[in-house]
């Protein structure tokens, strides 16, 4: 089938990239003249692991291109996916504008019958304004020609995005019951007929519901989360092992292991902006959603628990003091920094008077360049923090290691050589990657979260 792909980020790369492997022809078109100069001398802009040999195999295949030519992306594709980003708003809700250009220049070059899915995470009602946009240059140029929007969230997880995209666990796919949606059902039918093959993995409902399941999912992880590390925070004060509780918790099917990891807070993309947007949606409706205003609380509370825990320990004046910062993308397997709780901790070290030395396996030109941005009202802090090649490097005369982001990487290092390298042998853990009793032994002073019953 001829595809074509709107927006090229870690979303539209890993959905063009992975259609063309099944034999698709897949047009990406991007605004972004650099991702495309990157993509067509071979290179990948993100890191995502699988993804680049991927990339390699259909464009030299002739399956796969790079373009930001919109005219000629809307003459390719029969089916349109848009999967652009939908950042917040000021007030939190989605910032469509990206959503509905791309959907105008669809509008205003199109020549005959597209299926045109919205793959971005989009507020319930979208696909309505997105057909209204299409609407209106059909008619600035007095084309009738047909068309069908449809609702296809995607769930892939940075990091493992192409497996999670050649494996979904499901596909949920929302079209009309117009003449035009029966069409467009047919099609994605057919596009999704691969991942069907063992058994069927789709879920068809209506456009609403698909746009509000993509929300309530994400609401739900990010609740699971904000659940175990608010527990975790009791936990320290009382004497309970967190970890033991998760244990005992989640081999209750009815509640599973998934997602009960209490750390210090998530980040990315999708939950921090999914969950505002959602509880957008419902003050538009008179509703407030008490449990997801209470889950976003608790997350912002927890980016700062490691740097609480780094004060208590060491003072409220960190001058003179220096740390050592593994992980630095939000989660392992990515570069994406994007409301990465290790942006919340090295503010809080630099604002305290702090230095750094950091290290992440793939995060760091990313790092560097959001940290950047993040300091630009004082560029002198960026001189406080180092940037290192591996994480040995950032251990040498730090106070204390605080770790980020559980990078398989950091899960067994050599605790000998990391004690005769830091000042003091602290370690504050924000992903409790250790055990506080192995800890003990080899003479490790150890803050995890949740586990103060064994320090
Ligand atoms: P991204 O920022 O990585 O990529 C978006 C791309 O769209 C950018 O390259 C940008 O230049 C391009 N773009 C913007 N306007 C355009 C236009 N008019 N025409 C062509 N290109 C345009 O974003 P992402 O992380 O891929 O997310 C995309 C959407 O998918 C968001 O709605 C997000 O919530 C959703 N989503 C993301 C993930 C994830 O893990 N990143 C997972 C599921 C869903």
């Amino acid at each position: 089938m001829k595809i074509t792909i709107i927006g090229t980020g870690y979303v539209g790369l890993v959905t063009g990239a992975c259609l063309a492997e099944l034999g698709n022809n897949v047009f990406c078109l991007d605004v972004d003249p650099r991702k495309i100069d990157i993509l067509n001398s071979g290179g990948i802009p993100i890191h995502e692991p699988g993804l680049a040999d991927i990339v390699a195999r259909n464009r030299a295949a002739g399956r796969l291109h790079f373009s930001t030519d919109v005219a000629a992306s809307v003459a390719h594709g029969d089916v349109q996916f848009i999967a652009v980003g939908t950042p917040p708003d000021e007030d939190g809700s989605a910032d469509l504008q990206y959503v509905l250009a791309a959907a105008r220049n669809i509008g205003r070059h199109m020549t005959g019958f597209k299926v045109v899915v919205d793959k971005s995470t989009v507020p319930v009602g979208t696909a309505d304004k997105v057909r209204a946009a299409i609407a209106d240059e059909l008619a600035a140029r007095g084309s009738a020609v047909r068309y069908s929007v449809v609702s296809n969230p995607e769930f892939l997880k940075e990091g493992a995005a192409v497996e999670d995209f050649m494996r979904p666990d499901r596909i949920v796919i929302g079209c009309d019951d117009s003449p035009e949606g029966e069409q467009a059902r047919g099609l994605m039918r057919k596009l999704y007929a691969p991942f069907n093959r063992n058994h069927e993995r789709t879920f068809w409902m209506d456009v609403r519901s698909a746009e509000f399941t993509k929300y309530a999912a994400n609401a739900m992880l990010a609740t699971r989360i904000s659940f175990m590390n608010e527990l975790a925070n009791l936990a320290d004060k009382v004497g309970v092992d967190i970890e033991a509780v998760r244990h005992g918790i989640g081999s209750d099917p009815r509640i599973g292991y998934s997602f009960l990891y209490a750390g210090c807070g998530y980040g990315g993309s999708c939950f921090p902006k999914d969950v505002q947007a959602l509880e957008r949606t419902a003050r538009e409706y008179d509703q407030d959603l008490l449990i997801l205003r209470a889950v976003e609380a608790v997350n912002d509370n927890q980016k700062h628990v490691l740097g609480k825990k780094i004060v208590r320990r060491f003072g409220k004046d960190l001058a003179g003091k220096h740390f050592a910062v593994w992980g630095l993308a939000f989660k392992p397997n990515t570069d994406d920094m994007r409301e990465a709780p290790s942006r919340v901790l090295l503010r809080e070290m630099i604002d305290a008077g702090a230095t750094a030395a950091v290290y992440d396996p793939v995060a760091m030109a990313e790092a560097r360049r959001v940290l950047e941005l993040d300091f630009a009202d004082r560029p002198e802090a960026m001189e406080r923090i180092r940037f290192c090649d591996n994480p040995v490097d950032a251990l040498r005369d730090a106070d204390a290691l605080a770790i980020v982001t559980e990078w398989k990487a950091f899960r067994s290092p050599d605790f000998d050589q990391l004690k005769s390298l830091l000042k003091s042998p602290v370690i504050f853990d924000g992903r409790n990657l250790f055990e506080p009793q192995v800890m003990a032994e080899t003479g490790i002073e150890y803050h995890g979260i949740g586990r103060s019953v064994h320090t």
